[in-house]
């Protein structure tokens, strides 16, 4: 068997198509449009890059972005006093603090201060909680995992009855993502660390979600015949032979994977490009919101 490949890029590509339009269309009627604010501390080179992806991605669509920028010696008072002036102005919908935070601010009670109704990365403990309750909705879901599910509807997975593994229990992916599988009544079991066997538990798996942060770890003996894999894992690897001296690779060995699964995604082009485009989702989201309270 050889795998359909999931092809997030194509599928991000024209959500971002459909934001577009609605963005449009609600600034035809309203004369407003969504904002964006990425809240930025220090000079990390990776989080400066992040944080200008998402910006030209907002200007593709028509989402208004701001990106304030503290430096690296910003005090907690001054950080959570950015977040709460980006609280009370109306033209933001969405706040973003771009992840590492410098080691001495206190990044908990850094995302506390985001209001919940501008969460638009979904990790506020508010929301996370109300993720994790049955017949709570969360105001914001986070981006990564959204993506996966997206992915796995579009793909036409039927998640109801399956049996799902997801391998890593991080705040960002594993957990979050183990409880949207949960929701659409698939029968979860969540790997790490300490999981014993975990090729006897993967084979078990209707759909495998991959998100440890460990290059191609699933063999093509740890998947069942038929089975989705999802790989969310970003890792580099050396190789001489490219120019950059490395190049990506998830937490499955593809080549061998794609001969045993019914469909899987590629790294990259799988769920990378889905993150920004729930990002934008988020947002648009969160301005409709603001949009409905004021009728
Ligand atoms: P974390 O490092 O926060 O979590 C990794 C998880 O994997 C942990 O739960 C850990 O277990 C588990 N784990 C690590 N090693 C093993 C192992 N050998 N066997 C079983 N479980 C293991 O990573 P993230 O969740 O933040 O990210 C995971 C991957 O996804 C990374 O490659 C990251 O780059 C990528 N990523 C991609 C995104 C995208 O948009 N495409 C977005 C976010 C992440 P324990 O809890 O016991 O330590």
């Amino acid at each position: 068997m050889t795998a359909t490949i999931i092809d997030g890029k194509a599928i991000a590509a024209e959500i971002r198509q459909e934001i577009k339009a609605e963005v449009a269309a609600l600034k035809e009627k309203y004369r407003k449009v969504p904002g964006l604010a990425t809240v930025l501390v220090g000079d990390n080179p990776a989080s400066q890059t992040y944080v200008r992806m998402k910006g030209r991605a907002c200007e593709e669509v028509g989402i208004h972005s701001v990106r304030p920028t503290l430096p690296n010696d910003a005090t907690q008072e001054q950080v959570e006093g950015l977040i709460r002036e980006l609280n009370a102005d109306p033209e933001i919908h969405g706040i973003l603090v771009q992840l590492p935070l410098p080691s001495h601010l206190d990044e908990e009670a850094v995302l506390n201060t985001i209001s919940i109704e501008k969460d638009v990365d979904g990790f506020h403990p508010v929301n996370i909680g109300r993720l994790a309750m049955k017949g709570r909705e969360p105001l914001f879901v986070p981006c990564t995992p959204r993506g996966i599910m997206v992915l796995l509807e579009r793909a036409g997975v039927t998640l109801e009855g399956s049996r799902a593994v997801v391998l890593g229990r991080s705040n960002i992916v594993g957990m979050p993502v183990s409880f949207l599988l949960l929701h659409a009544n698939a029968t979860v079991t969540i790997c790490h660390s300490r999981t014993r066997d975990l090729p006897s538990v993967t084979r078990e798996a209707d759909v495998l979600v991959a998100a440890v942060g460990r290059p191609e770890m699933v063999r093509g003996d740890w998947v069942k015949p038929g089975a989705v894999v999802i790989d969310v894992g970003v890792n580099r690897v050396d190789d001489p032979s490219r120019k950059s001296g490395y190049r990506l690779v998830g937490d499955v060995a593809f080549n061998e994977v794609k001969e045993v699964a019914s469909a899987i995604t590629p790294v990259p082009g799988g769920v990378g490009p889905m993150t920004i485009a729930m990002l934008l989702q988020n947002t648009l989201q969160g301005f409709k919101r603001a949009l409905s309270a004021e009728k």
